[in-house]
Order: C-alpha cells, then structure tokens, then sequence
C-alpha cells in the first residue's frame, strides 16, 4: 500500500503537489499540518497537508516529504476551503492565500540556520539530542535544518529545535525565520525559605537598619491586597526604590524573582460597563437583530456619530456571551487606535489585536491563541488580513467603515476584499455578519436593495445633535473679488478664527501632501520628472527635496530648470505642508499640526498626532484623507475643505461615489459631542452635483444617481469587472503583450472587453504598465468566464515573445 499527502506550496502555481509518506507518518499527519519538502531544484519548502489519500499522481513520480513540522495542525479545517475559496474566486494559486495567512514565522525555509549563543555554557540542562547539536554548534560555526535531520537521524527536529530556543542555546537566523519569543515579565514574591508564617513585623525588624529595604517591604505588603501577582517595576514604582534595592532584598534572601510569560498586548486598565444604548440606538440593535433572523448579512447605515460602535459593541457582548468569537474588521488598525482603546476599557482581556504590521512575535501569539482557544481570543479586531486567522466558532463579524477601498488587497496577490471575503467566511460557520458604514457603498447598499442583505439605519447623531451644517465655497468668485488670502477663502478664514477664539478645534482636509505636486519652469514649462516613473516630482519645501510618491525616489529642489537654465521655477497646485505653512503665517500664536504620510511614519506616528490632538495641543490640524476614518474628537466645530476639485475629478467610475464618501465622512467629525459642527468647502465648481448631495448629506440622491450611471454604464454592481494589468521594463514588448491579450480576451468576450490603456501613470519603478478590463453582464457566468481567462492566460504565458511579463489578474477591482 502506498501513503500519499497533498500539499500547498507558498508559491505561485495554481495547484497542489502530490508527496509520498510513510504508513506511520500517512497515521500522524492530519490536513493543516506543516511538513517540510522539496521543490524544484533543491529548495525546501515548509508546505502545509491539505489532505492525504492513496492515489499515486499520474503525471509524475511523488517525491518524499523531507520531515514533518508539527504535532498538531496549525491550520483548521474551516481555513482550508475558505482559503480555497479565496484562490478560485479572486483568480491566484492558494500557496499565495496560504503565504499571506501565516506568520511568516509559521513558513520556515532551506536556508534557515542555527548558530550557538556564546552566553550559554551549561550542559547540564540538555537533553541527549539537544547535547548532539549542541556539540556540532562547537565545531562548525552553522547548521542547516537539514544538517540537523541527518545529525539527529530524525526526521521530526522542529521540537528540538525549539526547545534548545527556548533554553537560549542557539539562535536562529533572522530574515528567514525569526523565531517566536514569548514575553517575559519579571515578578517578585517573597523568598521562599522565608517561612510562610513570617510577619510583616518581623520582617521590618529584620530591616531595621535598612531604611529604603523596609520601605519595599511595606510597599510589598501594600501591593499583596490586590491578590496579584506583583510585577518588580511595580514594586519598584510603589516603594520608590531603585532596582538595587530589590536585588540587594534578594540577595538577602527575603525576595525573590520569578518570571512569566506574558501575552503581549494585554489590557492593564479598569474594565467599564457597556454604555446605555439612547433609544434610536436601542432600536436599530433590534432590528439588527431580527433582521440576522432573515438575513445572514445585514447593513447598518448610520450616519457620522450615531453610535455605531455602542451597538457593536453590545452585540458583541451577547456573541461572546454565548461563547461564541467575534471577529471585527476595520479598514486601517493604526487610524483608528481611538476605537481599539474604546473597545479595550469594555473587553479587556477578552480581546485580541491583529495587524499585519505587527512584530512576528504579536501576530504568531495571536495565532496560537486562536488555535488553543484561550479567552483571549474570543474577540478579534484587525484590518483586512484577520479573516485569514484560525477561527474555530465565529458567531458574528463586523465590517466597520464597510465602504473602505482598503479593504482591498491591490498588490501583491491574494487580491482579495476583506469585506466580500468575510462574508464568505461567516457562511462557513452560520455565523451572521454586520456591515456597518455612514456612507454604504453602492454595491453594499445595492445588495440590500435588492433583500440579499438586511438593511437598519440610524440617522440621529448621539444626543440629537444635528449633522453639521455644510456650506459650499465658490473660489473662482472669491478670486475674482480678491477675497482669497493663499489657498483661503475669507470666509474660512474668518470661522477658523471665530472657532480658536472660542477655544474650539478645527480640522482642514487638503487631498495631497507635500508642498506642491508641480514644479514648473516659467520659461520653457518643463517640469522635473521621477527618472523611474511616468509622473512629476512633488516638492517637498522643508526637506527641500523633490520627492516621487510612486517610488519614493527623491532629489535636492534645483535652484535652476534641468532644461533650460532658467531660474524661474513655480510651483503649481498645492499639498498639507503648504497649507499648514500659511497657517503658521496666519495663525502664529496658535498651535499647528499636520496628518499625512510623511508625518505618521514608524508604529507609533498616528497615534502621537492623534492623542496631542486630543489632548488639545494641536489647534488645527490639517491632513489628508486620513482624517476620514472614524476619528472621534469632541472638541472640533468646524471642518474645513480646501479644495473639493481635484476629489471630483479623478478619472474612475467610482470617483463621485468616493467623492461623496471622503467628504461626508471628513465633514461628520465636526460638532459630535456638544453642539451642531460647522463644514466649509471651498470648489470652482459649487454646482456640481456631488458636492449638491454632499452639502445636504443626501445619501439616496447620490446613490440614486449613480446607480443610474453605472447601469448606463455597464459597470458594478450591475456588472462584474476582472482587470488585467502587464507590466515590464520594455516597452515594445508590453505594447505587444496587451495587443495580443486584448484580442485574445476580444474574440470571446466581444464589446465587453475595454482597452488596451495605460493607467494615469503609465511607468512605475521603471516598469511600463498596460490593462485591459472586463466586463461581465448580469447573465454572464462568472465561473465560466474565469475559466476562459484561465485558459488564455496558460496561452499567454507559454508564448516566448512574453517571458518575463508581469500578468496581474484582479478579481472586483477597485
Ligand atoms: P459612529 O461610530 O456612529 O461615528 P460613535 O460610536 O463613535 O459613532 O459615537 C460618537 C460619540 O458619541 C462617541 O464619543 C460615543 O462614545 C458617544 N456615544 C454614542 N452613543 C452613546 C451612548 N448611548 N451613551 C453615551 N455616549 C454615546
Ligand atoms: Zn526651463
Ligand atoms: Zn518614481
């Protein structure tokens, strides 16, 4: 009889491979375990069993697995075809979805090695197998995972490997597999020759000639009451003593030190009781409620400050009350550290973190978690990549801000939307999912329309307070009347002081950073271009620097133009930081600030800027669209838009639907906590219809209208689209590429493919990129369709001409 695994390889071929395993290991092995085999040439790879069976392959000869790397599977049984899913649907191989879902920790490679650690000396401590490699750590400087195998003559050294980690023998290298550490944390207690009946008394008369030792051991006794236990920087904090004062207790024998291990973002605060719901909120959370009795997905269109988050969070509560998980999806975890503090002070160690910018270390203890099913994993937020965690017991899942083009993964694949993904991923385990936004995508609001998805709204603010009072500003006109002062409007410029007098914030939004997107030599009208990248260097004035916001490549501001010589270089158009310059002019006894890429950079750059400006230290801030995201300030009266422009006229067929989105969810942080907040638009352009709806917060007019275009139109939610993008550093050979494709695609799909074209900014990092789209019509099979892209794709790639040709396939497009 012969045994065989199949596996999922984290590359990019759409299949899975056939290996060979012993009876014994045929037994052992259970799908979502890792093993680790070859491929190709000579490169092991850590592959994941996704089933075993006895069919030897047809087409080849079934290598060996190398070894296998787990006890237990460390993926579950709803991930597999959930991942599978994902594959199909959004056209890669499920090695990509695979490689995107574990921790890179998780995916240990051929070229990890072990080195010793010069601290450790003590062999006592080492088992048999763990003394072998520790001996051959003596003679040779490095050891492969493989040398290890054939040292140990097993198979299964993962463990060994392991433990000798976690007993600080060797290291392992980093890039390929920085290993999993947990957090330790120092405790004190009291000696434990002390006899358990010692007094306080005696203690201190023990002490009686050590002042500052007293003074710990009375703070020590202090901290025993809250029956916890006692952390060394605590006790150090209480007793005001040195950490030499703590050692010099232990040396005496009287402390002594322990450590434990800690999950590394636990909750340290008070826990608080749920907020009372008002009554329009009570309400919608009981039509969410008996609308999940019709519907598995339900939208809950609330306008800006309602509450939505107070109804979340109480169904929350009744999910994990009938223990049951929660996953909470938001488009941005760093944006939006006010809502994670928020939902922290009520679910405190009930709760779980996950983002993919997280260290290794958080994003693998998250992941245990899960799989061991410990409290702590009961509820879950994170941005888009959480819906690839190992959950055992969904009951609900949120998709807050649903609305959120980052909820789609655009490079590299899975390209996948995390809220379309989700939706998937409640079915798998009849759990029910809330979309929730104030601003509903068409597509979302669409599906509703039509009952597949249950609809509540929720359209008064939190204590009745209206929505803000939003006013269009012509500046063709206030230009014509020289009423402008730079990039202001008199009338912004007066309410902005009008709001600082009365001790109020203001919030300006200008869509692009830097200092001006265009430099532009007034004597022959060249401009300074990225050497890479199809498009104008924006200038950054503090820096001085011209900068690419495509390749982040950057340069000294010349003091001449490259072309002709000229010493007259404009600048043309303008960003934050040009903006938050003329404040400083403007505004010189006031405090401001700025939120945009170049100001938030490093883990903690949001959350420094957010909380001054909570803390009232920034006056006014000024940023980019990322003072849309659900920022909760309850100080701002007034919101200002520099520009609505260049927000409208962006060429995509979503532009007014985003359009309408950006501005209305940038308009609700005024006035959310004590009175109606104040919103100024400064446009060429009042008349437009957009900014019409938006200055009425007209929802169903804007969605009205443009469901109207998009049916004209041929685009979603009415029609599916697939775009195909090629991209390569030869030009001649991409213009080729997406002739032949477009024709390809053109001979089945007729009108329905369009193109061939170059996006806005046709070359990046020296790549030159060409797309077509396709469209597929209500009727049209989208199996079906995938599978003729399938097809042409394998023709495309087997043609010569084309090697080396990037082929993007991107499934729903944003
Ligand atoms: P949304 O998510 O709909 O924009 P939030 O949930 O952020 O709205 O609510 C806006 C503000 O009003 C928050 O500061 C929140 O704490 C407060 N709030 C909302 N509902 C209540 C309530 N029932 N009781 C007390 N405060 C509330
Ligand atoms: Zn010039
Ligand atoms: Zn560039």
């Amino acid at each position: 009889m012969q045994y065989f695994i199949d596996v999922i390889l984290p590359i990019p071929i759409q299949k899975t491979f056939t290996y060979s395993v012993t009876k014994s290991e045929y037994e052992f092995l259970q799908a979502g375990m890792r093993v680790a085999v070859s491929f190709g040439r000579s490169k092991i790879y850590t592959a994941l069993v996704y089933n075993l069976h006895q069919n030897p392959p047809e087409l080849y000869e079934a290598k060996e697995i190398y070894q296998i790397l787990d006890e237990q599977p460390i993926a579950n049984s709803t991930q597999l075809p959930h991942w599978q899913w994902i594959s199909d649907y959004y056209m890669c191989s499920i090695g990509e979805v695979y490689k995107a879902a574990l921790p890179s920790a998780f995916l240990l490679e051929s070229e990890t090695v072990l080195s010793k650690k010069k601290s450790f000396d003590n062999e006592s401590l080492l088992s048999d197998d763990e003394f072998l490699i520790y001996e051959a750590l003596q003679h040779q400087s490095q050891l492969t995972i493989h040398q290890v195998s054939d040292i140990l003559g097993k198979k299964k050294v993962l463990p060994i490997i392991n433990d000798l980690l976690k007993k600080s023998v060797i290291s392992v290298k980093e890039e390929i597999y920085e290993q999993y550490k947990p957090k330790m944390i120092k405790y004190v207690r009291l000696h434990k020759n002390l006899e358990k009946s010692e007094s306080l008394e005696n203690l201190l008369n023990k002490l009686s000639r050590a002042e500052k030792q007293r003074d710990v051991i009375l703070a020590y006794f202090q901290l025993l009451s809250d029956k916890k236990p006692i952390k060394a920087k605590r006790l150090e904090e209480v007793s005001k003593a040195s950490s030499q004062i703590i050692n010099a207790l232990v040396a005496k024998e009287i402390l002594e030190i322990y450590y434990l291990q800690t999950d590394r973002i636990t909750f340290q605060g008070e826990k608080k009781e749920l907020k009372t719901l008002n009554n329009h909120q009570q309400k919608a959370l009981e039509e969410i409620k008996e609308s999940f009795k019709q519907y598995d997905v339900t939208l809950l269109h609330g306008i800006t400050s309602s509450g939505k988050t107070e109804v979340y969070m109480q169904l929350i509560q009744e999910t994990i009350s009938k223990g049951k998980q929660v996953l909470f999806l938001l488009p941005e975890i760093a944006l939006t550290t006010q809502l994670i503090s928020r939902l922290q002070m009520y679910f405190g160690n009930t709760m779980s973190v996950f983002h993919s910018k997280y260290s290794m270390n958080e994003r693998v203890e998250v992941w245990n978690n899960l799989l061991d099913k410990k409290q702590k994993s009961q509820i879950i937020i994170g941005a888009r990549s959480a819906v690839l965690l190992p959950f055992s017991n969904l009951g609900l899942i949120i998709v807050d801000e649903e609305h959120e083009t980052s909820y789609k993964q655009f490079d590299p694949a899975p390209r996948y939307n995390a809220r379309d993904t989700a939706i998937v991923l409640a079915k798998m385990h009849q759990a029910k999912l809330l979309l929730g936004s104030a601003t509903p995508s068409l597509e979302s609001y669409y599906n509703a329309q039509e009952h597949k998805y249950g609809l509540v709204s929720l359209n008064r603010r939190h204590k009745d307070i209206s929505l803000p009072e939003i006013q269009l500003i012509d500046i063709k006109e206030k230009k014509r009347k020289r009423e402008m002062t730079g990039h202001f409007s008199d009338t912004l410029l007066g309410e902005i002081q009008k709001a600082l007098e009365e001790k109020e914030q203001v919030i300006l939004f200008q869509n692009r950073r830097g200092f001006s997107p265009i430099v532009e030599c007034s004597t022959c009208g060249v401009s300074p271009q990225c050497p890479n990248c199809d498009v104008s260097l924006t200038y950054h004035k503090h820096k001085n620097k011209l900068k690419c916001h495509y390749c982040h490549y950057y340069r000294a501001m010349p003091n001449n133009c490259g072309a002709c010589g000229s010493h007259q270089l404009d600048t043309k158009g303008f960003g934050t930081e040009q903006i938050e310059l003329e404040l400083k002019e403007l505004f010189p006894h006031y405090n401001i600030g700025r939120m945009d890429l170049d100001t938030t950079r490093g883990k903690h750059g949001y959350r420094n800027i957010i909380n001054a400006f909570e803390a009232r230290e920034i006056d006014i801030l000024v940023g980019t669209q990322m003072l849309s995201k659900g920022l909760d300030f309850d100080n701002v009266s007034l919101v200002g838009v520099l520009n609505a422009d260049t927000i409208l006229n962006f060429p995509d067929f979503r532009a007014h639907e985003k359009a309408f989105q950006l501005m209305v969810q940038v308009s609700g942080r005024a006035g959310r906590s004590k009175k109606q907040g104040k919103v100024y638009i400064q446009t060429h352009n009042p008349y437009h219809q957009i900014l019409q709806q938006v200055s009425v917060t007209d929802y169903a007019a804007m969605y009205k209208e443009q469901l109207q275009e998009r049916w004209q139109y041929h685009y979603p939610p009415y029609f599916r689209m697939i775009k195909i993008t090629l991209k390569h550093k030869d030009y001649q050979k991409v213009d080729a590429a997406i002739t032949w494709l477009f024709i390809a695609l053109q001979n089945v799909f007729k009108e329905f493919v369009l193109g061939p074209s170059s996006p806005a900014v046709s070359r990046v990092r020296n790549q030159y990129i060409k797309q077509v789209l396709i469209k597929i019509p209500p009727k049209q099979s989208l199996t079906k369709t995938k599978e003729t892209v399938h097809k042409i794709r394998n023709t495309f790639i087997a043609v010569a001409d084309f090697r080396g040709i990037r082929f993007i396939v991107d499934v729903d497009n944003q």
